[in-house]
């Protein structure tokens, strides 16, 4: 039996082959179904009419009944608008419009009665409406449509072609009646009654057309309910999967390298956190499983000595190591301090970047395969095919955000039987996000900091006040420190990068801070590798006062000695970004400031985020922040990963008690049922498939 929901939407009266194709078009309408899960952005309340004597502006939606009194068009160009003043006995309100003046004009008549409906705001002394809804409004004839009535998004182009919130509405009601009783249920039976949810079929029609707002919210329930469960069912499916199919290797023993390197070498106690953490690694790599772990921690918080002291188990069970680090920067400060921490120890480490010299690289190759070489530390350059491993046991890698899943599951196939794998992240995910994008990933937090950091002062400065930024920045020089001043970058096109910002802001710090007195150095993503590695040598040497800089040195860059950290145009930057900048400086004992500088008007997003910023230093709480802002979609982090399905109604900040409720009762059924094979799980299995196919490809993060 065909699905009614897969009917073309051309066929449902009302709309006909041209309104398809702009439903198509305009809103990705092609089917009944596609239409039927076109949810209302939100519901009015049209069951009370307001006097205009009533209103104020702490009101939300409200409508009222009028006459229009006068009609005026005001102002010029830009400014030219049409005011019309309604009256309804208690008082006047003034009507407004900025677009469609002519339109407007031609179409309103003082002689009836309006329903008017829009948001009053305070204007002047008085209230006023801009672009309200409003149609005539015939006493005895019902206007109103149902108490809750349902509001939907359209286009531009679909309101000149006449197709506006309340077309959509009346095709709602019409399809409403064409899918009556034909709905096919997704949710087995048993589910329903035990979590007490609608069916698909109520929830559908109460989600548009609600009888109360308790109605409502049980629709929206059964819907999330639904969206999630099957998210976390797909991945705890596959982890079973990954886990009955894939043969850990099994490193028992804590051996010769890890007890030297403990009691010789390490420079300083470990935090709290940091032996946490090893403990839940040595558990994983020492069961048999595979280990395929998330470790998240702050910048600055030691994940470098974690990941060092893991790939030392791998090696004191025979195994080699590799960390794959993002840009060649930080595989070298990787290669730097990794090195230096293990001093005298026989332990042998590789550097294999863009940068090695052909000769060089072949040795490498050859005592990488031999089983000479114990840790590999590499950009890229470790996933080409000519790089063999001997035996390799632990894959690290840093900054897991910034590589593909293609290229992470590389790492994979770098053995017969896959590695272990720890990713690390400095740019926390909040736990809904991670357990959705990562779901299939266990995670470790390092939630502490090493002690003695002071914390970085936050400060926002609009641009007009750049002379007080320029004197924190001279106090700071003259007291022997340094200062990163980082500019955004527009990208014109996906390869173009603009560096006009960094250009002007170049010659503006010279201006401010000539030579020879300061020396100033400039570092981004378009130099020659080796002009960017001099710049970034003399700032980390101390030889230079002021690095101007884009991103680039958001990763990598370790100087302790810098103290100021000034980011311009900050309402530019996102969230996390910003907080990944402020953790360049505040890696010394000295105190430690972070500017934000910003233009003088801000919209609210901006505005909230640059508080945000200044409020707290907890990368957690700013990722929860950043993704009430922006939606997982935009999170820094899973930009390049992409969430792998589209939320409709499941909101990943504001549902997380659903989220951790959806995942226990899916994890509760694979428990009884590893392999949904019970009849009662057939329609679970259909629908992870239909769902699978429709996912962007997702199957092996990490
Ligand atoms: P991140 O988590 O950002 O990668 P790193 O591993 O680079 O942080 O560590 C930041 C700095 O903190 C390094 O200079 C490192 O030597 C130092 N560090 C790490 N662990 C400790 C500790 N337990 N006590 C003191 N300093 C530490
Ligand atoms: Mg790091």
């Amino acid at each position: 039996m065909a699905n009614i929901l897969s009917t073309d939407i051309k066929y449902l009266p009302g709309v006909g082959p041209k309104r398809a194709e702009l439903l198509g078009k305009e809103l990705g309408i092609f089917t009944f179904g596609d239409l039927l899960y076109y949810f209302p952005y939100k519901h009015i309340d049209r069951s009370r009419i307001y006097r205009i004597a009533e209103l104020n502006e702490d009101l939300p939606y409200v409508q009222v009944v009028g006459r229009i009194v006068n009609i005026a068009e005001v102002g010029v160009g830009r400014n030219r608008r049409l005011t019309a003043i309604l009256s309804d006995g208690s008082g006047r309100l003034e009507l407004v419009w900025f677009k469609g003046v002519s339109w407007m004009t031609k179409w309103l008549k003082t002689n009836v009665d309006y329903l008017v409906f829009g948001k009053a705001n305070r204007f002047g002394s008085g209230l006023n409406i801009a672009h309200p809804e409003m149609e005539e409004f015939v006493r005895g004839k019902d206007n109103i449509v149902g108490a809750l009535q349902p509001a939907y998004s359209t286009t531009e182009k679909l309101k000149s072609s006449r197709v506006t919130s309340r077309t959509i509405l009346g095709l709602q009601q019409e399809l409403a009646k064409q899918v009556n009783g034909k709905i096919i249920e997704t949710l087995p039976p048993y589910l329903i009654e035990q979590h007490k949810l609608m069916t698909l079929s109520e929830a559908l029609r109460n989600i548009h057309f609600p009888q109360t707002v308790t109605l409502l919210h049980k629709a929206e329930l059964r819907l999330k309910f639904e969206e999630l469960f099957y998210i976390q069912l797909g991945i705890l499916f596959r982890q079973k999967v990954r886990l009955s199919r894939v043969n850990g290797h099994v490193f028992s023993k804590v051996g010769e390298m890890f007890h030297r390197f403990y009691n010789e070498k390490l420079p300083f106690p470990l935090t709290n956190a940091q032996k946490r953490v090893i403990k839940e690694i040595r558990n994983d790599i020492g069961s048999g499983k595979q280990m395929n772990r998330l470790l998240q921690g702050d910048v600055g918080s030691g994940k470098t000595l974690v990941a060092l002291m893991s790939m030392l188990i791998a090696i004191d069970n025979g195994f080699q190591a590799c960390i794959m680090a993002p840009t060649e920067i930080l595989a070298n400060q990787h290669y730097d301090s990794i090195t230096e921490m293990l001093g005298d120890l026989p332990v042998s480490v590789g550097l294999l970047t863009g940068s090695t010299r052909k000769s060089e690289r072949n040795t490498l190759h050859q005592s990488l395969e031999a089983g000479e070489l114990n840790i590999l530390i590499g950009t890229h350059a470790l996933l080409e095919d000519v790089v063999k491993f001997n035996n390799l046991g632990l894959v690290v890698i840093d900054e897991q955000h910034r590589f593909g899943v293609a290229q992470r599951a590389k790492l994979w196939e770098k053995n017969t039987n896959p590695p272990h794998v720890l990713v690390m992240s400095a740019t926390p995910i909040p736990r809904t996000l991670a357990m959705t994008l990562y779901g299939d990933l266990e995670v470790s937090v390092i939630d502490e900091l090493p002690p003695g950091r002071k914390p970085i002062k936050t400060l926002h400065y609009t641009d007009v006040k750049r002379n007080v930024v320029f004197g924190l920045i001279r106090d700071q020089i003259s007291a022997g420190r340094q200062v990163y001043v980082v500019y955004p970058l527009i990208k014109e096109s996906e390869k173009m990068e603009n560096l006009k910002d960094l250009q002007d802001g170049y010659e503006s710090i010279v201006r401010a801070f000539p030579p020879p007195e300061y020396v100033t150095v400039v570092v981004h993503g378009q130099m020659k590798p080796e002009d960017k590695d001099f710049s970034m040598n003399l700032f980390a040497k101390g030889k230079a006062n002021i690095m101007v800089a884009t991103t680039v040195i958001e990763v990598g860059v370790n100087v302790p000695n810098a103290t100021v950290m000034v980011i311009e145009s900050a309402e530019r930057f996102g969230l996390a970004q910003m907080h990944q900048l402020r953790g360049r400086v505040g890696r010394g004992s000295d105190e430690s400031y972070c500017v934000l500088v910003s233009s003088v008007k801000l919209g609210n997003e901006s505005r909230k985020k640059l508080q945000i910023m200044s409020a707290t230093n907890d990368g957690f709480r700013i990722a929860e922040e950043d993704l009430k802002l922006r939606g997982p979609g935009d999170i820094e982090g899973t930009v390049q990963s992409g969430l792998p399905f589209d939320l409709k109604l499941a909101n990943l900040s504001t549902d997380s008690q659903l989220l951790q409720h959806v995942r226990a009762v899916a994890g509760k059924i694979l428990d009884n049922d590893p392999e949904l094979v019970n009849p009662v799980n057939s329609l679970l299995v259909e629908r992870l498939k239909e769902l699978q196919s429709q996912q962007r490809d997702f199957s092996r993060i990490s």
